[in-house]
Formats: structure tokens, C-alpha cells, sequence
């Protein structure tokens, strides 16, 4: 079931909005500022990000701003106000949707499921693309830049994992789980050993790094200097 971060600084909201998405089916974690939203996005835990508008310290404008930067997760934003200009500014931060507070729960169910389902048909796509990388994921073929490059099985697992989720941090309990589908105990340096793999063919002829560590956290794909 999908994992939503709420990110609302008023507890009331955020405790009612809490438990009516977990009588749902939902995970749901609540972030009650935007520096903590921004640190729990950064997990890549979530689905879907449901934010708030109005803030203390990190507004959220400059949060949907930020989180825009580092992925494409979905963002449904929240405020009181109605001003048109608020909702373009909101859409131009990078929300994806935006609700008028007070709102009836059933319309962000609706909203929330309507932004699931565009982000899991994107996730179906066929071909995925990152920096020089495309990888079809129906022949399973890997081409970087012009040249083809053959993966195993977990290698190809591994990175399409990375490709789904660019410039996001994967961390180690993500990847385990998604790619080896079982608790290691953390003990196994086989993240490790499969990440110098794919290196070592995404780079074979000198191409820049893509997988980044992200030390004692994880690995990120991402671009250097972008
Ligand atoms: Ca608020």
C-alpha cells in the first residue's frame, strides 16, 4: 500500500488527516514542520507528499521548491487561502494539486488516488532514461550512451530500481528490500559488491560516476554538479 508524508504544522489536522489515511490502507508518517518533511522526503520512503502551505521556518512553497529538486514524488498542497495567486505559485513550486482548506476528506481521497495512479502509470513506462543511460525495460537492454551493455539479473534489478527513483536517496533497507525481497540482518555487504558491479560497467569507459554513496545512509543516482 502506498506510503503518504503528511507534512502540516497544525496537529489537529494532521492527527485527523492521520487516521482517516491509515482507515484507508495508507502508511502515514506526519512531519510537523517543513525542515522535518524535508528530511523525511529525503528518505525516499513516500509515495506522496501532502503539504501544507502555511509553515513555520521552511514555508511550503520553498519545501515543494526543494523537493522538486531532488525527485518527482507528487505533491498535494494545502492552504487556507484561495488567492489565484497562491494556487499558481503553488503549482509553479512544483505541487502537483492543490486543496482549499477546510476541505471535505473524501476530495483529498480523490486527489490523493487520482496522484497515485498518474505516478504508478509513469512508473510503468517502457523505456527509462538517465543521464547516458536508457534502459528498456522490456528486453531488459542496457545502453550507455551508444554503447550496449549486458547486466545479470540483479545488476539490471539494481539500477532499474536507481532509475525509478533518480536523485533520490535510496537507503540500505530500501534496496534490500525491494531488489533482494528479505531482511539481510545488515550484515551482508551485498549492496556493496552489486553497486561496484554496475560502476564498474556504467564506467567502463570513463564515463562520470552516476551512483553516488551517500555514507552510512545509502546510495543516490544522480548527476554530479546538477
Ligand atoms: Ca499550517
Amino acid at each position: 500500500m502506498a506510503r503518504i508524508l503528511i507534512i502540516e504544522d497544525e496537529t489537529e489536522i494532521a492527527s485527523y488527516l492521520r487516521r482517516g489515511l491509515s482507515l484507508e490502507g495508507y502508511r502515514v508518517d506526519v512531519a510537523f514542520d517543513g525542515a522535518q518533511g524535508l528530511n523525511m522526503a529525503a528518505t525516499g520512503n513516500y509515495d506522496l507528499i501532502v503539504l501544507d502551505l502555511m509553515l513555520p521556518e521552511v514555508d511550503g512553497f520553498e519545501v515543494a521548491r526543494r523537493l522538486r529538486v531532488e525527485s518527482s514524488i507528487p505533491i498535494i498542497m494545502l492552504t487556507a487561502r484561495d488567492a489565484v495567486r497562491d494556487r499558481v505559485a503553488g503549482l509553479e513550486a512544483g505541487a502537483d494539486d492543490y486543496l482549499v482548506k477546510p476541505f471535505a476528506f473524501e476530495e483529498l481521497l480523490a486527489r490523493i488516488r487520482a496522484q497515485l495512479r498518474r505516478q504508478q502509470a509513469g512508473q510503468r513506462q517502457d523505456i527509462l532514461r538517465f543521464a547516458n543511460l536508457t534502459l528498456d525495460t522490456r528486453s531488459r537492454e542496457l545502453r550507455v550512451g551508444d554503447r550496449r551493455v549486458e547486466l545479470t539479473a540483479k545488476e539490471y534489478d539494481l539500477l532499474e530500481l536507481f532509475m525509478r527513483h533518480p536523485n533520490q536517496v535510496l537507503t540500505r533497507d530500501i534496496i534490500y528490500d525491494r531488489v533482494w525481497n528479505y531482511d539481510f540482518g545488515g550484515e551482508s555487504n551485498i549492496i556493496e559488491v552489486y553497486v561496484r558491479y554496475l560502476r564498474q560497467k556504467l564506467e567502463a569507459n570513463g564515463e562520470p560516476r552516476l551512483i553516488h554513496t551517500v555514507r552510512s545512509v545509502g546510495y543516490i543516482l544522480r548527476e554530479d554538479g546538477s
